[in-house]
């Protein structure tokens, strides 16, 4: 009896000391919390943040909630309770996301807004890469090389707000143009989820109501562009229809190579993955944030945020950037 209680203190002494950074004080914890993992790119986001909190000596835990916002309330609630020391969300919706940033803060948790702004909320922090640019660098393209004619417009989810921004952005430079008379849209619509298969059936009645009389496609993501293209080749117009992206996921650089996709927007994540894990650490030990921070406003808040940047890529630069930067591999992206 004696001895069996004896070693239950010794491992519970083995559990509090193992929880101990080397400075003597408990290791940091951090929740991330993330809309979805469907597409490419937030695998990339998860495994970069948490091979970046390691190495600053922090433990993270993950949960994603598949485009659901009652389980990524309880998720977040969840890691909460195991005792987060700060919360980094990527929010599926960024109107009711505000509730985890309420009971963060009831239990003196700061939560980072990662890549998706929070609205309506006393976020702490706002990193992304800047989303309002990726719109302008979608659409200078497009006008650079199709400066006249039909265009249809397709925008992500209706419930994030990088897409409102992206949006923002690629109607800074395409209203002018619109104005001349020189482009007219001829459809624009927003997908449900960044749906590629939602993209898919818009691109499709873009065509059957224009006959087919479509010049450019400004898609916000690859995933929807993909589905874009597929309803191109249906018609045999697969790389005649100037298309847009965003990621650089590694069938849309497939599809840069082919011809079939015009363009993508490079969004370095290990800056973004980086910078993130970084600013955590400092929010989680009260330490303040001494990164150049612009103001956005999130309805409620100007909220302090990182704008990081972004590379337009086609055909002529793909080698340079993307593959250079080792964010794909050559023999993946040129493979037949
Ligand atoms: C991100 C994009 C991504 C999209 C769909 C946006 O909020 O900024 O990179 O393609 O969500 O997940």
């Amino acid at each position: 009896m004696r001895l069996k209680s004896l070693m239950s203190i010794g491992l519970a002494l083995a559990v509090v000391l193992t929880g101990c950074s080397k400075s003597g004080g408990s290791k940091i914890k951090i929740g991330l919390s993330l809309d979805t993992l469907k597409e490419e790119r937030w695998q990339h986001d998860r495994d970069l943040f948490v091979a970046k909190a390691k190495e600053l000596g922090a433990d993270v835990l993950v949960q994603a909630a598949n485009n659901d916002d009652t389980l990524q309330n309880s998720q977040a609630e969840n890691l909460l309770t195991e005792g987060v020391n700060v919360l980094v969300v990527v929010p599926h919706n960024g109107k009711s996301a505000a509730t985890i940033v309420a009971s963060a803060h009831k239990a003196g948790v700061p939560v980072i807004a990662y890549d998706r702004l929070i609205n309506d909320s006393d976020v702490d922090l706002y990193v992304t890469l800047d989303p309002v640019n990726v719109g302008v660098q979608q659409a200078e393209y497009a006008v650079k090389h199709q400066p006249k004619g039909n265009y249809v417009l397709i925008a992500g989810a209706p419930t994030d707000n990088n897409a409102a921004l992206v949006r923002q952005g690629q109607m800074s430079v395409l209203k002018p143009y619109v104005d001349r008379g020189d482009i007219k849209i001829v459809a624009d619509q927003w997908a449900k989820d960044w749906s590629p298969v939602e993209a898919l059936k818009i691109m499709e009645n873009a065509l059957t109501k224009n006959n087919n009389a479509v010049d450019a496609v400004v898609v916000s993501n690859d995933g929807m562009a993909g589905g874009v293209i597929q309803a191109l080749s249906e018609q045999k117009l697969a790389g005649k229809v100037l298309v847009t992206g965003q990621d650089a996921d590694l069938a849309a650089c497939q599809r840069i190579v082919q011809g079939t996709q015009s363009m993508t927007v490079y969004k370095p994540l290990n800056l973004l993955a980086n910078k993130a894990a970084e600013v955590a650490v400092l929010l989680a030990q009260k330490k303040p944030i001494t990164d150049p921070t612009s103001k956005l406003n999130n309805g409620k808040i100007d909220v302090p945020s990182i704008l990081l940047k972004t590379t337009p890529v086609d055909k002529s630069n793909l080698d340079s950037t993307v593959i250079a930067d080792g964010f794909q591999k050559k023999e993946d992206v040129y493979k037949k």
